[in-house]
C-alpha cells in the first residue's frame, strides 16, 4: 500500500482502506510527505475532484492533538456545500482517533447550535468566511491559538467577494500558525493573501 511509505499513522491507514483507496492521488502524494515531515506554508495549485480534501486532511489529522479539546486547525472554503463535504470527509478520515471532533460552520442554520458545538470540543473547525466572522465578532469562537489554517478553493472564496473576512479572519490566528493555501488558479488577490500571511511556503503543482 503506497499510503504507508508516505508516513501516515495506523488511525490513518485503516480509515482509508475502509474508504477503499488504493493509491493516493498526485496532490497526495506531493502534498501529504511534506506536511509530515515540514512544519511548513504550503501553496497548491490543484482542481476539485484531485484528492486535494485528503491531500490536506491526512496530515492535518495526523498532526492535531485528540488529547487537547481546544480549536487547532481552522479550514476555510467557499460554500455551504463544501464546507459540509469537506466535514464530512475529515469526519471518515479520523474515524479511529479518539476524541477529534470535527464542526461544520456556515450562514443559514443556527449559529447557537454550531457555537454549542465548539465549545464541546472541536479541533477542527471547518467555516464559510462570512459566518466565521460572524462567529469571531460574537466571541462565540476563539481562534487566537490554532496551530494550522487551510484555505480550500482560494481563488472561489475570492471570487465570491470574501477577501476582507479572509484577511480579517487570518490576523485574529497567531503568526506561527502554518497555513496551506489550495487553490485552482493563481490570480493576483490569491498571491495577494499568500504574500500577505505565508513565509516561504512549499509549492505544489498538479
Ligand atoms: P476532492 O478533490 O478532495 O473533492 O476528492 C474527490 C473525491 O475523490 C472524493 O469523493 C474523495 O473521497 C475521493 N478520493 C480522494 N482521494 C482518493 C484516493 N486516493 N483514491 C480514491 N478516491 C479518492
Amino acid at each position: 500500500n503506497k499510503f504507508e511509505q508516505l508516513g501516515l499513522n495506523e488511525s490513518l491507514l485503516l480509515a482509508i482502506k475502509d474508504l477503499g483507496f488504493e493509491n493516493p492521488s498526485e496532490v497526495q502524494e506531493k502534498a501529504i510527505p511534506v506536511l509530515l515531515e515540514q512544519n511548513t506554508d504550503l501553496v497548491a495549485l490543484a482542481q476539485t475532484g484531485t484528492g486535494k480534501t485528503a491531500a490536506f486532511g491526512f496530515p492535518l489529522i495526523q498532526k492535531i492533538d485528540a488529547e487537547d479539546r481546544s480549536t487547532q486547525a481552522l479550514i476555510l472554503s467557499p460554500t455551504r456545500e463544501l464546507c459540509l463535504q469537506i466535514t464530512n470527509e475529515i469526519k471518515q478520515y479520523s474515524k479511529y482517533v479518539k476524541g477529534l471532533h470535527t464542526v461544520a460552520v456556515y450562514g443559514g442554520a443556527s449559529i447557537t447550535d454550531q457555537a454549542r458545538e465548539i465549545k464541546r470540543g472541536a479541533q477542527v473547525i471547518v467555516a464559510t468566511p462570512g459566518r466565521m466572522q460572524d462567529m469571531i465578532n460574537r466571541g462565540l469562537v476563539n481562534i487566537k491559538n490554532i496551530n494550522f489554517c487551510i484555505l480550500d478553493e482560494a481563488d472561489e472564496m475570492l471570487n465570491m467577494g470574501f477577501y476582507d473576512d479572509i484577511v480579517s479572519i487570518l490576523s485574529d490566528t497567531p503568526d506561527e500558525k502554518k497555513t496551506w493555501l489550495f487553490s485552482a488558479t493563481m490570480p493576483a488577490e490569491v498571491a495577494r493573501i499568500a504574500k500577505k500571511f505565508m513565509a516561504d511556503p512549499v509549492e505544489i503543482t498538479v
